[in-house]
């Protein structure tokens, strides 16, 4: 089965633009180095007192780590359109053998097979 590339260029593009909206909404994405940094929470009560600010900082850590992985997935598939047109595409980068066109449909942004999904 060949993969369809256009087909895959629009659900990465779908998925791009699904991902800077949920991360437009607790993060903003740094034009200088292309990383998205994590925004704390609008203050609503200046008085808060030391719970709130400690409620406030698990916040900012649960959403930091959250926007990391968000930020992978988003460079995944900005290479993956970047690299879309390269013989290299949907080719696993461990046996560089087609990568399942299932796997792909799931993840268009994969980078390996299957078989080395988890290696
Ligand atoms: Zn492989």
């Amino acid at each position: 089965m060949t993969l369809n590339k256009e087909k895959i260029k629009e659900e990465l593009e779908k998925e791009r633009d699904a991902l800077k909206t949920q991360m437009g909404d607790m993060a903003k994405l740094n034009p200088e180095t292309g990383e998205w940094e994590a925004q704390p929470e609008a203050q609503d009560f200046p008085e808060a007192d030391l719970n709130d600010q400690a409620d406030r900082f698990e916040e900012f850590e649960s959403r930091s780590s959250m926007i990391k992985d968000l930020g992978i997935r988003w460079k995944n598939i900005l290479s993956s359109l970047k690299n879309i047109n390269k013989a290299s595409f949907a080719k696993c980068s461990v046996c560089g053998k087609d990568i399942e066109a299932a796997r792909m449909k799931a993840n268009p942004a994969a980078k390996t097979c299957k078989k080395h999904l988890e290696n």
